[in-house]
């Protein structure tokens, strides 16, 4: 069998109706993994899309507002792969940021994160099971960004705590890994697309010279989840066109 084939596994994907999520849950049906895409609201959308790809898949409603919500979502359920792609942002000057802002953004991206990250591989180290682990991070993981303290903090901890995790898990058979996705066409950044001096500024820094489209994102993560990647861990690889080398 193909290094690169899910034949068999059982994935979770959250915030899996639309964007990254959604492209992702679509490619690792394909790959053969049985997926269950979770949302705030149906993904039926995209499990029209796996059966239309001829895979199967399942949805569950997870609403990370609550950051603890997935933690009975693993026991005795059978998931081999995690993906943490749920995510938000908000926008507004450092001296005027509410703490409703931030307290939002952190709960969904780092905290919401951390504990099904950790309701994952609890079931996975009770039952001695290997398993893959793969959180959506972003360029300000490593950048600062502007206007966007608790998205720019929030990410910098979804980087951390990947390394911290593949530090405690590698040994125990469960690959931590992130991907750090460059400019993306979704919702999430129309805005920016439909800005036309923000778009052109940022497609003259891209070194592809074009935005990425959430495939090119869910492709890696095929691999971040596939036994391809066995001995890659605590890795956040850089899917952005270039940007990061410029
Ligand atoms: P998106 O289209 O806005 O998708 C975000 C996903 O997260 C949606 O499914 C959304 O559900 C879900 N979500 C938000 N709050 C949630 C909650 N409380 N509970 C459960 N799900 C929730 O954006 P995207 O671009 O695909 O983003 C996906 C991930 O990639 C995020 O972590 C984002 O930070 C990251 N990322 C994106 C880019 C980019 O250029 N697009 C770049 C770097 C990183 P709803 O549809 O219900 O809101």
């Amino acid at each position: 069998m193909s290094r690169f084939s899910l034949d068999g596994r059982k994935a979770l994907v959250t915030g899996a109706n639309t964007g990254i999520g959604q492209a992702i849950a679509v490619a690792l049906a394909t790959a053969g993994a049985s997926v269950t895409c979770a949302g705030r609201r149906s993904c039926d959308e995209t499990l029209a899309a796996i059966s239309a790809a001829g895979g199967k898949g399942d949805g569950l409603l997870l609403d990370f507002a609550d950051p603890m919500a997935a933690k009975d979502t693993f026991a005795g359920a059978g998931y081999d792969i995690l993906v943490n792609n749920a995510g938000i942002i908000r926008r507004d000057d450092a001296t005027d940021f509410s703490e409703a802002d931030w307290d939002a953004v952190m709960d969904v991206n780092a905290k919401a994160l951390f504990f099904t990250c950790q309701a994952f591989a609890k079931e996975l180290l009770a039952q001695g099971k290997p398993g893959k682990i793969v959180n959506i991070a972003s360029l300000l993981s490593f950048q600062g960004g502007i206007r966007v303290p608790s998205y720019t903090a929030s990410k910098h901890a979804v980087a951390g705590l990947t390394k911290l995790l593949a530090n405690e898990w590698a040994a125990k058979g469960i690959n931590v890994n992130a991907i750090a996705p460059g400019y993306i066409s979704t919702n999430n950044t129309e805005a920016l697309r439909n800005d036309p001096a923000r778009n052109q500024a940022i497609l003259e820094r891209i070194p592809a010279g074009r935005w990425g489209d959430p495939e090119d994102i869910a492709d890696t993560a095929v691999y971040l989840a596939a036994p391809a990647s066995n001995y890659v861990h605590g890795a956040v690889l850089n899917v952005d066109g270039g940007w990061l080398a410029r």
